[in-house]
């Protein structure tokens, strides 16, 4: 299973092989922050099938632990992932086809702007969500 995306600009391209472990909306502090919306929605894939078929991403440490890859050209967020990790997040939104990722639960959700209504009925956790 393949899945391509890429940033605004077209100077980055991404492959992720192998088949997705999850599909979630991200309510904490620091996607809103770093995206700039009040909620992320990722896709969690095999480190090790993350490719760059064109260009190489910016990286930020957004935490002691973690970090994010960006485009410098056009500021499109991409990639979440906790150093060392085997597993990675990418932004559903830069996919080709978001449409075929559906969101399976919200996580973090205590930092939720009260404002959004959420009425999918999708599970909710206040931390990091199932399987971790
Ligand atoms: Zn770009
Ligand atoms: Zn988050």
């Amino acid at each position: 299973m393949t899945h391509e995306g890429g940033c605004f600009c077209g100077k980055l391209r991404y492959r992720a092989e192998g088949r997705p472990l999850r599909v979630m909306h991200c309510h904490c502090t620091i996607c809103r922050r770093v995206t700039g919306a009040p909620v992320v929605t990722w896709i969690t894939f095999p480190t090790k099938g993350l490719s760059w078929p064109k260009g190489e991403p910016a990286r930020l440490k957004s935490t002691a632990s973690a970090t994010r890859y960006f485009c410098a050209g056009c500021g499109t967020h991409l990639v979440f992932v906790i150093d060392g990790a085997e597993e990675l997040d990418v932004t559903v939104a830069s996919l080709d086809h978001p449409e075929a990722a559906k969101p399976e639960h919200h996580i973090f959700v205590t930092t939720r702007v009260p404002w959004l209504q959420l009425s999918d009925g999708l599970p909710e956790y206040v931390d990091w969500g199932p399987d971790l």
